[in-house]
């Protein structure tokens, strides 16, 4: 059985803790590592030692910094389809969609090349008589991350490339579901250039993050994950003095008005709701068809649209749509609340609950599954299902399809289907939540935007990559300097006695 450890100092540490966790392969179901689950002594070790290297790190020229960036793109592309195969082999999804997972890290680091012109300061001459004022950003020291198991490339550089960009050392603690990835990201990051300790993979469970939230050493955290477990982190974080950003769970809507392209909307909702079986927070998990006809030639649309969904293990080719859930646990709970969307009397148009794949029994895949007349009031709509699980929510016009996503506890993403740019300026204009896409279903920012999404989907004032990470991860110094008058007005040039 392979066992993973830490990363720490540069190479790969067992763990001592004697506390492991089992790390699945979702398509045959069967246990095929197990991975340290880290103590507070060693995730304290980490810390030094990563203290211990970031002066040196901070004091290195900003664009040296950025080669190290540069480098480590080029090894991205070389191991693409290795990191593609690991992340695959223990997240479960298809083999295009793990290489999209690496790929939208990259696109962050590519924009952490820039470091050093977004450290860049503000400089006003002559703010007063012989003043001058300016402003420098500064690393903070030693940061970490939290990750989720959704993303195990993308969402660990996220959060590292730009951290360490800025000059901090970093400690990941990523999902414990699918730890190889981060740790094959941390060594090719070193490979790249990046000098021991200032990269650290912690691996663990709650231990390891409550280690985190009460270490003296660690400065900010960035945590992406859930919503009970973000307010946990951001709260006892916050009450630790720590600057904390916490991205938690989604529910995200799409709006198909009457004038919509209804067959380009089903599309959308299949890619958005049944990609990577709906374990991406911004899956659209709610679609809103604007009038009866609407949603009559929706759910006529979707219906074959979601029967035929290719599901398979990522093994099977490059044209499977949806893999396994990453879990049992994940799959129990997500049919249990399919089960509960029928008892609440929603209409269950596409039931994938009985799906068995031949050869892959034991495996955790649930086939898609489609609501119709859901309601607000239902368990199933308020809830984050996180599976592939997709419900109609008939709406009579615009303002009551606007109210669904306004009133939702979470505001992560949305979208806006129609042809009428007096609506999709409306929408975007009024719409509390932090992404909105106008006929695009997953709008999540390029990596020179930011990332974030508001009410229960974000906690803490900046966003993830874009500028707001190289704040998020920097502190601000003002100076204000007066020069008395000096060698300008007073040098000699001739000799004199002395004395
Ligand atoms: P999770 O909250 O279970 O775990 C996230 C991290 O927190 C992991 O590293 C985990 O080890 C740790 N953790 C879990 N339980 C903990 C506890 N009791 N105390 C301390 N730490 C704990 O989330 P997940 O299941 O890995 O990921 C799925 C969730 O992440 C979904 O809700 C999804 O919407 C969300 N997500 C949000 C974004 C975003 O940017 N908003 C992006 C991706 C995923």
């Amino acid at each position: 059985m392979e066992q993973i450890g830490h990363y720490i100092g540069g190479k790969r540490v067992a763990g001592t803790s004697g506390r492991t966790a089992d790390v699945f392969n979702p398509a045959t179901g069967e246990v095929q590592a197990k991975v340290a689950l880290a103590s507070a002594e060693e995730l304290r070790a980490a810390v030094e030692n990563a203290k211990a290297a970031q002066p040196a790190w901070a004091a290195t020229n900003p664009q040296r910094r950025a080669r190290v960036m540069m480098k480590f793109v080029d090894l991205l592309i070389r191991d693409m389809d290795k990191l593609a195969e690991a992340l695959s082999r223990e997240h479960g999804k298809t083999f295009p969609d793990a290489k999209g997972d690496v790929q939208r890290g990259l696109e962050v680091v590519e924009f952490c090349i820039g470091a050093p012109h977004l450290l860049k300061g503000e400089f006003t001459e002559g703010a007063g008589p012989g003043i001058d004022i300016y402003s420098i950003r500064q690393p903070l020291g030693v940061v970490a991350g939290i990750t989720p198991f959704n993303f195990p490339a993308m969402i660990p550089m996220w959060k590292f490339a730009p951290a360490i960009a800025c000059g901090n050392a970093f400690i990941l603690k990523p999902s414990e579901r699918d730890p190889s990835v981060p740790i094959m990201l941390a060594e090719l990051m070193v490979e790249a250039g990046l000098p021991e300790g200032i990269l650290n993979v912690v691996n663990g469970d709650k231990g390891a993050v409550d280690a985190i939230l009460d270490d003296p050493d660690i400065q900010a955290i960035g945590f992406v994950g859930s919503t009970p477990i973000a307010q946990y982190i951001y709260s006892r974080g916050c009450a630790n003095g720590k600057r904390v950003q916490c991205f938690g769970g989604a529910k995200n809507h799409m709006i198909i008005m009457p004038d919509a392209d209804i067959d380009k909307a089903a599309d959308a909702l299949i890619g958005a709701g049944y990609g990577a079986a709906g374990e991406r927070c911004m899956a659209v998990s709610v679609a809103v068809p604007v009038g009866k006809e609407t949603a009559d030639r929706l759910v006529e649309k979707l219906i074959p649209r979601v029967e035929a969904l290719k599901i398979a293990p990522y093994t099977a080719g490059d044209d499977v749509d949806m893999g396994p859930l990453v879990t049992g646990e994940a799959k129990k709970r997500v049919l249990g609340l399919i089960d509960r969307g029928v008892e609440e009397g929603a209409k269950l148009v596409v039931d994938g609950r009985g799906f068995k794949m031949q050869g892959y029994e034991d495996g955790f895949f649930v086939g898609a599954c489609l609501f119709d007349d859901v309601t607000r009031d239902m368990d199933i709509y308020k809830t984050e299902i996180f599976g592939p699980v997709l419900s109609v929510v008939r709406a009579k016009n615009y303002e009551e399809a606007l109210s669904l996503p306004m009133e939702h506890e979470y505001g992560n993403g949305v979208a806006i289907y129609t042809r009428d740019g007096d609506a999709a300026r409306d929408f975007a204009s009024r719409i509390n939540i932090g992404m909105v896409g106008v006929n695009v279903p997953i709008p999540v920012p390029l990596a020179y935007y930011t990332f974030g999404g508001w009410k229960a989907s974000g906690f803490g004032d900046l966003n993830q990559h874009g500028p707001d990470a190289f704040r998020f991860y920097t502190r601000t110094k003002t100076v204000t300097q007066r020069w008395p008058s000096g060698i300008k007005d007073g040098a000699e040039f001739n000799f004199k006695a002395m004395g």
